[in-house]
């Protein structure tokens, strides 16, 4: 079984992933980690988020078992990833490892901006998890202050714009929901509730392919 969590930067679809893969005892893989994997492989190299070569060898080289999560957290890895991730050559390079992640049993949860359109669109549950900018900024900037308290709503909001909108207007799989996705709208629900109602989306959509047709 494949499930496909897709949705734009803080909408919580990272921890949906992780709780949903859990419930189904299934894989998860959170595909942002690579494309911050290759962005911050450049930074450690001292090499510029433009040189496309670079990123593209870069993905090339990636390897998906040594991500280290703690490192690639954090909002410069996330705005430099949102750049090389624009190219469709790291995009190609990273595709058949996602799919080969995808392809190993007992299934798993990928969670990313293309996963339900480009990566598994043969999914057998998609969801496109989202909830406001302003809601997004709000969850954002409360897990930031823990280490920065300095830091500005506003600015933590201009930069989920920023986000939304490079991620969105890109040629190459921009973040899109899946014609045959579910809608989760996570504005008004917290953690707990988005986990039951994703659960809900998700079993109904199952129940629905098995119906004879
Ligand atoms: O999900 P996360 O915020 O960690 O992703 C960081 C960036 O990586 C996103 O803003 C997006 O540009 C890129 N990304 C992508 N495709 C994915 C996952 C992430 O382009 N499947």
């Amino acid at each position: 079984m494949i499930i496909a969590v897709d949705g734009p930067a803080a909408s919580g679809k990272g921890t949906l992933g992780k709780r949903i893969a859990a419930h189904y005892g299934l894989n998860h893989l959170d595909t942002g980690l690579l494309y911050r994997a290759v962005a911050r492989a450049l930074l450690d190299e001292g090499k510029l988020l433009t040189d496309e070569d670079a990123a593209i060898a870069a993905a090339r080289q990636l390897d998906f078992h040594t991500l280290d999560e703690a490192r690639l957290r954090g909002a410069e890895a996330g705005e430099a990833a949102s750049v090389i991730s624009v190219y469709p050559g790291v995009r190609e390079a990273l595709l058949r490892g996602q799919r080969e992640f995808a392809g190993q049993k007992p299934g798993a949860v990928l969670d990313g901006r293309d996963i339900g359109t480009v990566i598994c669109p043969e999914a057998d549950a998609k969801i496109f998890v989202t909830a406001s900018p302003e809601e997004r900024a709000k969850r954002r900037w409360l897990e930031l202050q823990k280490s920065n308290p300095a830091l500005a709503y506003e600015s933590v909001l201009a930069d989920i714009r920023k986000r939304d909108e490079r991620d969105s207007g890109r040629v190459a799989a921009p973040l899109k929901m899946a014609d045959d996705a579910r809608l989760l709208d996570t504005t008004k629900l917290d953690i707990e509730a988005a986990f039951q109602t994703a659960l809900g989306l998700i079993e109904a959509e199952l129940a629905g392919k098995k119906e004879p047709k």
